[in-house]
């Protein structure tokens, strides 16, 4: 595997593709972590996975950084990704839809995700109804066609081509949601593998083969120790554990290991260096390269 990176990574000496953090955090509204969304540049696309909270805003941010392939407000972030249902990847998605088309997108976005996105998308569209009818028949006269989405619900498999990247869709396990997904992203200069959220998965560890950057959540086992056994049990069906992240990433050996998402599902509201600690729970475990992400972060 490691071979065959190499030499890709010869025929493609300039990388292209680039991953914008644009929320690591979790359901805790952490004003440091935005809600779970990450964006894959390549060749000036970008693609989006999640739409947590404060994804519009992130995105902003993120292009006045140089990112400008988001657009001034983030009227690019076009075609997108979802992992799963839950709130804390999708309580930006009204912003995502509206926001930009506020502010200029003229296009519809289109949309991946599990069954129950499309009824999600209708229900979001019809609570804003009363303001999207002023905006197209108001003053501001803006063009219908920009606050469309174009809805794909997903089954595992290949589910997006172009000539940046191919998508693949795989299950995870999360609790008892059946349809939640890791996404693996095949671009012309890497491989990109994202967990999404799931407790330890054979089919995970499958779909990483040969990746170069394995982006995926954590909890720290420290933490786990100190949590009621109710938590302790909805930790393990529903995330992973460092020690269990260490393991995984030992045997898929990713080109560079991403901890995003980290949970503290049951913990105390913040802890002391919580990152330092996670950090160093998988790092005694695995001695591949690994980075904790924050907000903004770019790889
Ligand atoms: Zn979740
Ligand atoms: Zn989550």
């Amino acid at each position: 595997m490691r071979m065959r990176r190499q030499q890709r990574r010869r025929h493609h000496p300039k990388s292209s593709t680039q991953i914008v953090m644009l929320g690591t955090g979790t359901p805790r509204p952490d004003p440091e972590r935005s809600g779970p969304a990450t964006a894959i540049v390549v060749n000036g696309t970008p693609y989006l996975i999640d739409f947590g909270p404060g994804v519009v805003r992130r995105a902003t941010a993120a292009f006045r950084k140089g990112i400008v392939a988001f657009g001034a407000a983030a009227t690019e972030l076009r075609t997108v990704f979802l992992t799963h249902l839950h709130a804390d990847h999708t309580a930006g998605y009204p912003d995502l839809i509206l926001t930009p088309w506020i502010l200029g997108r003229t296009e519809a976005i289109d949309v991946y995700g599990p069954k129950g996105l499309r009824d999600m998308t209708k229900h979001v569209l019809d609570a804003w109804k009363i303001d999207i009818r002023n905006r197209v028949n108001g003053l501001d006269r803006l063009p219908r066609g920009g606050c469309r989405v174009n809805v794909h619900e997903i089954e595992p498999g290949v589910i997006y081509t172009d000539r940046n990247v191919r998508v693949r869709a795989f299950r995870v396990r999360h609790g008892a949601l059946k349809n939640a997904f890791g996404f693996r992203f095949e671009t012309p200069d890497k491989t990109i593998v994202v967990s999404g959220d799931t407790s330890p998965t054979p089919n995970l560890a499958r779909h990483c083969a040969g990746c170069d950057v394995l982006i995926h959540e954590a909890y720290s086992q420290k933490t786990y120790d100190s949590v009621s056994r109710r938590w302790q049990h909805y930790r393990r069906t529903h995330h992973t554990s460092s020690k269990e992240l260490a393991a995984l990433a030992a045997s898929v050996k990713p080109g560079l290991l991403v901890l995003y998402h980290r949970a503290n599902a049951g913990g105390a509201m913040t802890l002391p260096d919580s990152e330092t600690a996670l950090l160093d729970e998988v790092q005694r475990l695995y001695d591949g390269r690994v980075v904790t992400a924050h907000d903004l972060d770019v790889f």
